[in-house]
């Protein structure tokens, strides 16, 4: 149950954008989420219609991209992409360091919307 709050945050950030800029009806939100994220899709927008439901983002339809898991190596600072199959035993590819840092793959974002 993460996307609850999660939702209606992206939904607030949403409508105020919409209440900015005379949008009469939002019809879809892509999204930007995380591969590490537990959000799952049907949920979130299970969650998003509920919320939504007497607003202009009634109806609208998350588009939900997943996004790659980015780490930094403490020891030379080098970032890198993780393939989340493979998240035991990460080493940095230039130092074979382990000493490594996640930077993202748990956020989401709001990329854009598409409104009327
Ligand atoms: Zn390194």
């Amino acid at each position: 149950m993460h996307e609850l709050p999660v939702i209606e945050s992206i939904l607030k950030v949403s409508l105020s954008h919409g209440a900015k800029n005379n949008v009469q009806k939002i019809m879809a939100i892509h999204l930007q989420v995380g591969e590490l994220s537990d959000l799952e899709d049907e949920w979130m927008q299970r969650y998003f219609d509920h919320l939504s439901k007497d607003s202009i983002a009634a109806g609208a339809v998350l588009k939900i991209e997943r996004m790659p898991v980015v780490m930094n190596c403490e020891d030379c600072r080098e970032s890198f992409q993780v393939d989340i199959k493979n998240v035991k035993d990460i080493v940095c590819p230039l130092c074979q360091g382990k000493n490594n840092k996640l930077i993202s793959g748990r956020e989401y974002f709001i990329k854009s919307m598409e409104v009327l």
